[in-house]
């Protein structure tokens, strides 16, 4: 039987932190253009050649999982207008090393691909819906396509996924007054919410931090709703944290704004391309695409990602919040020359 475990005590990054999950991100392209993530009319996209094949993406992650990566969340864009998804889905499943296998999706193309990637061999769907009103949301993201999001959740579900999650984005006079309602939701669909933090990240380029509502003032205006809030004891990774409500249900928040939690970060980021992030906020990534397909062997792709990982000292949202002016990261000009800066193409 395979030995799994611990990644090796030497490989650490420069703060001590293992190299455990990964975002993939399967395309820079979305179906949605939500207000914090791409509020512009015109983006400049990957140029398709240089879009990873499964079979590339797949090898990568091998190499990756060998190295002590266990968890991995498909992103995007929007993962789900990759065409062949869930063949990925079954490249990955099969590695006995992946211990789980996750997307973050929009939803609007859950309701129709949810059974072929359940049977796939993914684990866990985790949705982002910020409203429950449909006005609000096309306003939010530009289409009227509501329902069908509530669809997708049903269809996930239904589908066999156990532990469908909702991500909910929140933003001062935008949805800061449907904190409960999205509970209740979560409640009733048997589906856990995590409200997170409005972060300015790139592609964020209407951020400030006024329209940021901090984890404390979510507490606050749910501890008024439902009384007594406690925190969940934590493993310490995640970038969530749990509350319980006096009922029993438990819901997170991810407050990557106010409190960062870079000290802890086991995570890093591949594009589409084959760019690999070391931060959600790094400014460079490392080029793994031009090797692979080079010819390098696994031993020389192991290397690179070693020698990356081992020098890393990253802690862009702490950063960030020690700034005494904190205004968007990357301006629309920036955005354009480079569009690895932008969310959409690095994966949430
Ligand atoms: N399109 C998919 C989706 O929306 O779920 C996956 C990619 S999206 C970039 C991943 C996550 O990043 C989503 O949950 C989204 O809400 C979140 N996100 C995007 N921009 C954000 C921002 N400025 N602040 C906080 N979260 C953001
Ligand atoms: Fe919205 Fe996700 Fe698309 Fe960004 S990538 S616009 S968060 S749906
Ligand atoms: Fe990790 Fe960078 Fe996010 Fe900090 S800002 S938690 S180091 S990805």
């Amino acid at each position: 039987m395979l030995q799994r475990a611990e990644p090796s005590p030497t490989f650490r990054d420069l703060l001590n932190r293992p190299l455990r999950s990964m975002r993939l991100s399967v395309t820079d392209r979305c179906n949605l253009r939500c207000q914090y993530c791409m509020p512009e009319e015109e983006y400049v996209w990957l140029p398709r050649k240089e879009i990873l094949t499964l079979e590339e993406a797949s090898s990568l992650i091998d190499i990756f999982a060998e190295l002590g990566v266990s968890k991995i969340r498909l992103t995007g864009g929007e993962p789900l207008i990759r065409r062949d998804l869930a063949a990925l889905v079954k490249m990955i499943a099969r590695n006995p090393r992946i211990e789980d296998l996750a997307i973050t999706t929009n939803g609007l193309l859950l309701a129709e691909s949810a059974q072929a990637l359940y049977d796939a061999g993914l684990h866990r769907v985790t949705v982002s819906l910020d409203t429950l009103r449909p006005d609000r949301f096309t306003a939010l993201t530009r289409k009227d396509s509501h329902a069908k999001v509530l669809d997708g959740i049903t269809a996930a579900q239904r589908a066999g996924f156990k532990d469908v999650k909702i991500d909910s984005v929140i933003m001062r006079g935008v949805n800061d007054d449907e904190l409960v309602d999205l509970l209740e939701f979560g409640r009733q669909r048997n589906a856990e919410v995590r409200f997170i933090e409005y972060m300015d990240v790139g592609g964020a380029t209407h951020w400030s931090m006024e329209k940021v509502v901090s984890r404390a003032e979510m507490l606050e205006v749910l501890t008024r709703q439902y009384g007594r809030v406690e925190p969940v004891a934590s493993a310490g990774w995640a970038p969530a944290d749990q509350f319980v409500l006096p009922d029993g249900t438990v819901f997170g928040i991810v407050a990557s704004t106010t409190t960062p939690f870079c000290r802890t970060c086991d995570r890093s980021r591949l594009t589409a391309d084959g760019t690999w992030y070391l931060c959600l906020y790094a400014q460079h990534g490392i080029d793994l695409r031009a090797p692979l397909r080079a010819g390098a062997s696994k031993a020389e792709l192991t290397s690179l990602i070693v020698a990356g990982w081992t020098g890393r000292r990253d802690r862009g949202a702490e950063e960030r919040q020690e700034l005494r002016f904190r205004d968007v990261l990357v301006s629309v000009e920036g955005l354009r020359h480079d569009s690895h800066l932008e969310m959409h193409t690095r994966g949430g």
